[in-house]
């Protein structure tokens, strides 16, 4: 059955979506669009890729009953255990994925553009792995302030390239990464981090981070003796840890879908990245969707504390969930976050990072009964945000 939840030929979910890429760019884009489903649905790429989710991965990440976050919460709440990645969060599902994907397309280069530097670690990891040439861009603002990433990245032998045009961050990088595409067409497979950009990226990725859900399937049943949950709770930056906790239960209504995006310091403040709550339909990066705009319809530079959810867009398909009233959206603001980090931390032993707290945060703004069975995606582990959650720590 075809719904909207499920990008149609054009890349469309209802009014969201497509592939809005200059001419020069239409070749690369076809020869993806005509190829990634049939690939994807080949035994062999199935095989190789499972293999690799088990044994290098280390999947399937835990299903994690929290009693501590259950009894606060007064409901069942479990933690999708996305953190325990190698690498250290959902990224790498869609990088291996890709990968392995360029390689049966015949390419031998990859190039990615990342802000932070998660895509991007996760991108030359998985191009160490396979024998790749990899090149990265990074904002030079971005360089300079993510150097270990940088270091890490230089380690695992990517080229990291310093964007020295516009504001030298993540928006400038994506445009370097597209001429690069460009230029080297034959060779060379463009690796989009999130569920974000033209079609088929957003469809892709999501496919590729399905795992999540198709896990959480099982692993309910085993535990619950019932396969889906009241709720899934995820954080959304584009989209994809997101789009993956809920893929399997798009069509599923007895399943809620909460997603929380990045209220950095208010939705009122001008300082925000909350892109589905106040964003307007535009197109960016190669999409239709909800995109945070100034007065004169120019895209808002985004805030948030967490560098992973600081996007003045959203996937298509989030877009489209939250106008059908299917997802219900929750802004989460960065203190909100930094107390939800600091609690799952001294509950539970765990450290989450900046972005999934976030998700941590929503679990607070939501009445759910005591029978009510919830599901949180844990994105990634906290390790990279140390150094915030030092400083804004009260002693
Ligand atoms: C990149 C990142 C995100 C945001 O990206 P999505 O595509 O929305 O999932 C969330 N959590 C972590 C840990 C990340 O690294």
């Amino acid at each position: 059955m075809k719904t909207k939840f499920q990008a149609d030929e054009n890349g469309y979910y209802g009014e969201f979506g497509g592939a809005y890429v200059p001419g020069i760019l239409q070749q690369c884009i076809d020869e993806l669009r005509e190829n990634y489903r049939k690939i994807m649905d080949e035994p062999s790429f199935q095989d190789e890729f499972n293999q690799l989710l088990r044994d290098y991965v280390g999947r399937p990440s835990p299903l994690y009953l929290s009693k501590r976050l259950s009894e606060k919460h007064g409901c069942k709440v479990y933690l999708k255990r996305e953190d325990l990645n190698h690498t250290g969060a959902h990224k790498i599902n869609n990088a291996i994925g890709q990968a392995l994907m360029a390689r049966r397309m015949g390419k031998k280069r990859i190039i990615a553009e990342t802000g932070a530097g998660q895509h991007g670690v996760a991108t030359a990891t998985v191009c160490a792995l396979m024998g790749m040439e990899c090149v990265i861009y990074m904002g030079k603002t971005d360089v300079e302030r993510q150097h270990p990433n940088v270091q890490k990245m230089k380690m695992l032998g990517a080229r990291v390239e310093a964007v020295t045009s516009g504001g030298m961050t993540l928006q400038d990088a994506v445009n370097e990464a597209l001429k690069d595409w460009c230029q080297h067409p034959e060779e060379t497979h463009y690796l989009i981090g999130s569920a974000v950009g033209p079609h088929p990226y957003p469809d892709m990725v999501v496919r590729l981070q399905s795992v999540i859900s198709k896990e959480i399937k099982a692993q309910l049943l085993e535990k619950e003796g019932r396969d889906y949950p009241d709720y899934l709770i995820a954080c959304i930056g584009g989209g994809s840890n997101a789009g993956g906790t809920i893929y399997h239960y798009l069509d599923d209504e007895r399943a809620k879908i909460i997603l929380a995006e990045a209220g950095g310091l208010g939705l009122e403040s001008g300082k925000t990245a909350a892109s589905i709550l106040l964003g307007k339909p535009s197109v960016l990066h190669g999409s239709r969707t909800l995109v945070i705009q100034d007065g004169e319809g120019n895209v808002m530079e985004p805030y948030s504390i967490s560098a992973g959810l600081d996007y003045p867009g959203i996937g298509p398909l989030h877009a489209c969930l939250a106008k059908e009233g299917r997802a219900q959206v929750l802004a989460v603001n960065d203190n909100e976050a930094l107390q939800a980090a600091y609690e799952l931390t001294r509950m539970e032993g765990i450290v989450p990072a900046l972005e999934s707290s976030h998700a941590l945060a929503a679990l607070g703004k939501v009445r759910f009964n005591p029978q009510d069975v919830v599901v949180l995606t844990v994105s990634g582990r906290g390790d990279k945000d140390m150094d915030t959650y030092i400083q804004h720590m009260e002693a």
